[in-house]
């Protein structure tokens, strides 16, 4: 059909001849209604609440903030810092005060500001619904990023802002909003401008490692698939064999078999930062070559020829380095820690 209209963003037909189709129009409503809830994931990060680090909330390894950083010495911005996401929320408060203006010019009225229910309904919506219960952690529909969702209680406190009431009156005019003939530039703004404000609030998810799946198939070979489980997840199922494990066996396992795995002082530095507990160099030498009660034992070399690299009991060349047992090293790192740590944990 010639003169079938098509939706301005998908080329869906519109059976009611708007400029968005229904699906479309769905989706600027839903962006609009989360303004309220991502800018509250802001403040909640900014506030340094949301101690967040991958995998781990609270406890020692999630001390680090999340990244409120000064970008103003690399703009050399001599008047004041400015905060990450600070383009992110200007962006998204230009998008939204613009076409609103836009919007209520076209109905010949004005955006309520102030109103008691606009301002009610606005901090309504910075609780999404989805995340009623008490996980702390909101994860994509992907899967590969996750958010401390907002339990911030300064939320309920906090009065309503302009731009947020703005963003859910316009989320109020679902049948104008299609109507409108600019209706996919406001989707295309309004959404990238909070998508790029996500991107400053969602964190990458970090799954643990579980290592090789230790099914042995009817081949006669191990499945060896490598499998992850994210964080308080309790059993896990291969993605190759479909055979299901328990997560703390298999990280005991892992464990066991990491922990006798040798490495020279040099290698074992990056792979004690890979296990979360970074050392320094000179802790490294200063157990290598420590004292009885604390010291790094060697436990081979490490000799390198034509033939490879191997470990071997007693040492062949002079280029030959000493290697330590990560489980070991593990273990002084531990001691270290219940000491207040300052030696293993300085530089
Ligand atoms: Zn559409
Ligand atoms: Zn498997």
């Amino acid at each position: 059909m010639a003169d079938e209209i098509q939706c301005a963003e998908c080329s869906r037909p519109v059976g009611d001849h708007l400029t968005l189709c229904i699906h479309c129009g769905d989706r600027l409503r839903d962006e609009l209604l989360s303004v309220p809830g991502v800018l509250a994931d802001l403040a909640t990060m900014r506030a340094g609440q949301a101690k967040f680090s991958g995998e781990r909330v609270g406890g020692r390894s999630a001390e680090s903030r999340l990244p409120v950083q000064s970008v103003a010495r690399k703009l050399k911005d001599p008047v004041g810092a400015e905060l990450t996401g600070d383009r992110g929320y200007r962006r998204v408060e230009a998008a939204v005060y613009g076409w609103a203006r836009v919007l209520s010019e076209h109905l010949r009225t004005e955006v309520p500001v102030g109103a008691r229910g606009l301002a009610q309904l606005a901090i309504n919506n910075r609780y999404n619904p989805a995340d009623r219960g008490t996980n702390t952690i909101h994860r994509s529909p992907d899967g590969k990023y996750a958010r401390l969702i907002r339990h911030a209680p300064d939320a309920l406190a906090a009065p309503a802002t302009a731009v947020e009431q703005a963003a859910v009156w316009m989320a109020c005019h679902p049948h104008e909003l299609r109507a409108h003939e600019a209706a996919r530039d406001m989707l295309t703004e309004i959404a990238g401008a909070l998508e790029e404000l996500r991107k400053v609030v969602d964190r990458p998810l970090e799954l643990n490692y579980l290592g090789p799946c230790p099914t042995w198939l009817d081949s006669g070979y191990e499945c060896g698939f490598v499998l992850r489980a994210e964080r308080g997840q309790t059993s896990v199922r291969c993605g190759r064999c479909r055979e299901q494990f328990d997560v703390s066996e298999l990280q005991a396992k892992a464990r066991l078999i990491a922990e006798d795995k040798l490495y020279t002082l040099a290698e074992m530095r990056g792979v004690l930062a890979a296990v979360g507990v970074p050392v320094s160099k000179q802790t490294l030498h200063w157990w290598a070559n420590g004292r009885k009660t604390d010291r790094l034992e060697p436990r081979g070399w490490q000799h390198v020829d034509d033939r490879g690299t191997r470990i071997t009991d007693h040492q062949i060349s002079d280029r030959d380095k000493q290697v330590y047992r990560l489980g070991d090293a593990l273990k002084l790192a531990q001691g270290d820690e219940k000491q207040g740590g300052s030696a293993a944990w300085a530089g």
